[in-house]
């Protein structure tokens, strides 16, 4: 595949980072990698293991010279590290992210971007509950979306520019409005990471009655629960501040559902319960049928 970009910036070395950076080794999208993270433990990480061309001690000095810069901090610290690079960018670059949430990054890096620079925010659907900079693997965005949400005046040749970079890391490319993308998202993903991290809190304080039972009879639904609780605490709490509305919008539905699912067990309407569990199987097939999801039994987990 062709090179994309020159020198392509990616600030904060995590999980997303890292991959993008492997993707676009394998891939060879980008003249050069350079990469900042905010510890210098991180940095050392992804120095030892090779992770970019050039691990670099400053935001600032990453920056210098990238036509193609990424921030892929927490939805809570973009805004300040774009306060920090935006003097130091260069003319014609293209700045995106990685946030989960839109409309805040827009708001809060939005301004900072100098005239000259085009600021196109994106959001790759695809993670784990890993971190850091050892969590990252070339695969991650195969075939799965990244979400691009330009302004109505974006350059457009910068706007195809980075959906061909998209592309190119394996994903495939949709645009979509900021506040559409934050409700999508309030219900595909971060609601359900509410209510994992609830169950496994419930279960938690259960476990204190049942000592290990809990842990030692987990059945598959809860295992996937525990998995999705094990996310990263700083990147999640971000998440629900900066998408409180859509989030407890979301919530409020659920709430209302899960009442009219207790009144049924309690009234034994088993016809309501059949239904809803009908159409909700049906959504499950949908996902497979759209490639986001294999139906291997237990989803291929290895056998102890
Ligand atoms: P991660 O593995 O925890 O990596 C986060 C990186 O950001 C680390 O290098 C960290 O540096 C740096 N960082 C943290 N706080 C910072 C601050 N205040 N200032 C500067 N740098 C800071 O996280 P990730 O999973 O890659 O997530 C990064 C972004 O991708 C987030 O905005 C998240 O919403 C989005 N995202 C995540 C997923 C997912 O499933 N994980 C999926 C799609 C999008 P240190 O290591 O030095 O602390």
């Amino acid at each position: 595949m062709a090179q994309i970009y020159e020198r392509v910036a990616l600030i904060g070395l995590g999980l997303i980072a890292g991959s993008m950076a492997l993707a676009m080794r394998r891939n060879g999208l980008a003249g050069e990698i350079r990469g900042y993270a905010r510890s210098e433990d991180t940095r050392k990480v992804a120095a030892e293991i090779g992770l970019v061309d050039c691990v670099c001690n400053s935001a600032v000095e990453a920056v210098k010279g990238a036509d193609l810069v990424v921030l892929c901090v927490p939805v809570g610290a973009m805004g300040a590290v774009a306060a920090e690079i935006a003097p130091h960018l260069e003319h014609g670059a293209t700045v995106s992210d990685v946030g989960s949430v839109k409309r805040v990054v827009i708001d809060e890096v939005g301004p900072h971007i100098p005239k000259g620079v085009h600021f196109i925010p994106a959001h790759p659907l695809a993670g784990t509950e890993k971190s850091g900079p050892r969590s990252g693997f070339a695969e991650l965005f195969d075939n799965r979306w990244c979400l691009i949400v330009p302004a109505d005046k974006t350059d457009p040749v910068a706007v195809q520019r980075l959906r061909d970079f998209w592309i190119g890391l394996g994903a495939q490319v949709d645009e979509m409005d900021a506040d559409h993308h934050d409700l999508v998202l309030a219900v595909t993903s971060h609601a359900p990471h509410l209510i994992a991290y609830t169950m496994v809190g419930v279960a938690d304080d259960l476990a204190r009655v049942t000592d290990t039972e809990v842990v030692n009879y987990s059945a598959a639904g809860f295992r996937d629960f525990t998995r999705i609780a094990a996310s990263d605490p700083t990147m999640w709490r971000d998440v629900f501040l900066n998408n409180k509305d859509a989030t407890l919008e979301i919530l409020g539905r659920f709430t209302e559902e899960l009442f009219a699912l207790q009144r049924a067990i309690r009234t034994g309407d088993g016809n309501h319960l059949f239904d809803y569990f009908t159409r909700t199987r049906e959504i499950r097939q949908g996902i497979i049928e759209a490639g986001q999801d294999t139906d291997a039994p237990d989803f291929g987990r290895v056998k102890s």
